[in-house]
């Protein structure tokens, strides 16, 4: 085993994406890879577990050069782990600590010094590409792009940034936490933020989430926890509307009953007075611009579903400075993660925040399976298992 004196490459094994075959279809193998020591101000840690997030299939798949994406390369930004050693000047955790992994911000430009992390300045370039320099494929001696979010936990041992890392050594009960607390660091803190951080409801306000994936339910919880009256769930899978209401959801709408009525038309016939929040995690052109036309007076359109490149979303400015409305984009829910991981397992703890009813754990070798109840809607969140 590695130690921080450790000055050894270690051949492990990590889902590997190679150039798409297709265009946005990622071309995952498992591979056998050599990991270098950890140099200064990084830390390799020996992944337990790591959450699947849309964010890696689409940073895995679209064409090269987007968002600076190259190939090949290793996904994976939400994960678990036991430090295994440690390069220079860390001082945040040491051997033998277990640790969540979320994104990389500089922790130097003003909007990390200013509290906001996921606006940090290099953020995109440093997050969406990763970086060379870590991790080689064993069988070619090829060079991989990994440090994707500054962890890359696809891979069953991995180079992380000291920012990348939340030191949970003292607040974990047992081993299976760190497993169950491995998707924290992208989707559930997404969706989280976006009632803790970033709209902050009233009581009275009517919160419409459209897509139950980890962000949408994540925002359906914080809202519970908030004291929200009226939380809407919307979907076109009937299993995660009915885990919604189980949830907390007071109302339910099933996109695929719609037919001919509208998403708008249906919030109007409930909702006569339109929607406070309405956060939209699909993407989908035709639905967010029924939720912009759906918001009230003071409304907020939170948008963090990624619509297809290039889409705009246009409106009546002098209807939209009438009406008050806000439209806001959304990154990590605005997360300070060494702030709002421990929030969460908090609540999990007192039972307000069940992610164990969300999750599906697989082994990481059965990894296509993984992704196929991930495309497929059936599993909320998949958590690829190292052992
Ligand atoms: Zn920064
Ligand atoms: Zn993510």
């Amino acid at each position: 085993m590695a130690t921080n004196q450790s000055k050894e490459v270690i051949v492990t094994q990590a889902i590997v994406a190679s150039e798409p075959l297709e265009p946005l279809k990622p071309n995952y193998s498992l591979e056998d890879v050599d990991v270098y020591p950890p140099a200064e101000g990084d830390i390799l840690v020996e992944v337990r577990a790591a959450g699947i997030c849309h964010t890696d299939n689409l940073l895995c798949s679209v064409p090269r050069g987007i968002h600076g994406v190259i190939y090949p390369k290793v996904g994976g930004h939400e994960g678990s782990g036991i430090v295994r050693a440690i390069g220079a000047n860390v001082r945040s955790v040491k051997v033998g600590d277990r640790v969540l992994l979320s994104f990389y911000s500089c922790s130097s430009c003003g909007q990390c010094q200013d509290q906001h992390p996921a606006y940090c300045q290099k953020f995109q370039s440093e997050n969406y590409p990763g970086q060379q320099g870590f991790m080689k494929l064993h069988k070619t001696d090829g060079e991989l792009w990994s440090k994707f979010f500054g962890q890359s936990s696809f891979s069953h041992y991995s180079i992380v940034a000291e920012q990348s890392v939340i030191n949970v050594e003292s607040i974990l009960n047992s081993d299976d936490e760190l497993k169950l607390f491995a998707p924290l660091g992208c989707g559930f803190q997404t969706g989280m933020g976006i009632i803790q951080n970033i709209t902050q409801p009233k009581l009275t306000d009517v919160i419409v989430i459209l897509g139950m994936g980890a962000v949408g339910m994540g925002t359906l919880m914080t809202a519970k926890i908030h004291d929200c009256k009226t939380i809407v769930a919307v979907d076109r899978i009937g299993s995660r509307l009915e885990l919604a209401e189980k949830l907390g959801a007071t109302h339910i709408i099933n996109t695929k009953d719609l037919k001919n009525n509208s998403l708008k038309n249906t919030i109007f016939s409930m909702f006569p007075d339109g929607v406070n929040i309405f956060v939209d995690t699909t993407g989908s052109p035709t639905l967010l611009e029924q939720a912009l036309e759906s918001i009230c007076k003071l409304g907020k359109l939170v948008v963090v579903g990624v619509p297809p490149t290039g889409y705009e979303l246009s409106f009546d400015v002098t209807r939209h400075i009438n009406m008050g409305r806000s439209i806001v984009g959304c990154i990590e829910g605005d997360c300070v993660p060494n702030r709002d991981i421990p929030q969460m397992i908090k609540w999990y703890r007192e039972g307000k925040f069940p992610i164990d009813r969300l999750v599906q754990y697989f082994n990481a070798t059965d990894f296509q399976q993984a992704f196929a109840s991930f495309k497929d809607g059936s599993v909320i969140k998949p958590v690829l298992v190292w052992t």
